[in-house]
């Protein structure tokens, strides 16, 4: 099964693809994530896509692009994958709809989850992120056991730097610029499922299983 997140930042995408990750056995795929780790590591590729990414902008298709087409070509997305943040730019969706065809595959749902803006920049400044592994908490809705230090792997939480209300309002805006164009890209491909990602995040994610079966 392969699946597409669509939605503003802080909408739950990172939530709700993880929990279909675990719950359907296919790899969660987070651009994002990606780049944290490269900056984390301080790569080459983690400085460039930094200097976009603490500015709230996005990262360059190009650079993007080839990232997430050498992950999904691993064994492991064989039987699919559930991307969150890719595609964020209608290039970048004829570039994955490509690689797909490609293989005579076909993507098959593009799960929006629907948050108003004022929602979002609430959400954000509680959320913490563990930048070692990758989970994501918030301050009143996902409280890690510890304050301050992540459940899964004991490591420390932080605000990551563009979750500042000031990127928020950037990302915000970019998002209606160029990613959500890709709703209607993909209600035109008939693959396009919307949820409300208001309601509680178990809420969210039972609406979810209900599109992709159980
Ligand atoms: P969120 O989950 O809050 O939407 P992400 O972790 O997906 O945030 O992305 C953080 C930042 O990484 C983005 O603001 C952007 O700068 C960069 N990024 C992630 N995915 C992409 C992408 N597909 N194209 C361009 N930039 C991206
Ligand atoms: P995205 O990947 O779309 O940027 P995340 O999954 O990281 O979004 O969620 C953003 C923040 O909101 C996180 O702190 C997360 O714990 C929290 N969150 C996610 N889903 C919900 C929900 N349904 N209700 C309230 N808070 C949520
Ligand atoms: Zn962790």
């Amino acid at each position: 099964m392969k699946i597409i997140m669509l939605g503003a930042p802080g909408a739950g995408k990172g939530t709700q693809a993880k929990m279909i990750a675990d719950q359907y056995g296919i790899p969660h795929i987070s651009t994002g994530d990606i780049f944290r780790a490269n900056i984390k590591e301080q790569t080459e590729l983690g400085m460039e896509a930094k200097t976009y990414m603490d500015k709230g902008a996005l990262v360059p298709d190009e650079l993007t692009v080839k990232i997430l087409l050498d992950r999904v070509a691993k064994d492991d997305c064989k039987s699919g994958y559930v991307l969150d943040g890719f595609p964020r730019t209608i290039p970048q969706a004829e570039v994955l709809d490509k690689a797909v065809k490609e293989l005579n595959e076909t993507i098959d749902y593009a799960i929006n989850v629907e948050v108003p803006d004022e929602n979002i920049i609430k959400r954000m400044s509680g959320r913490r992120a563990c930048l070692a592994c990758g989970a994501t908490y918030h301050v009143e809705h996902v409280p890690p056991k510890k304050e301050g230090i992540c459940d899964r792997c004991g490591k420390e939480l932080v605000l990551r730097d563009d979750d500042k209300p000031e990127t928020v309002k950037k990302r915000l805006e970019v998002y209606h610029a160029q990613t959500q164009p890709l709703i209607e890209y993909y209600n035109k491909k008939n693959i396009l499922k919307e949820v409300d990602g208001t309601k509680d995040m178990k809420d969210v994610f039972a609406d979810i299983v209900k599109i992709l079966g159980a």
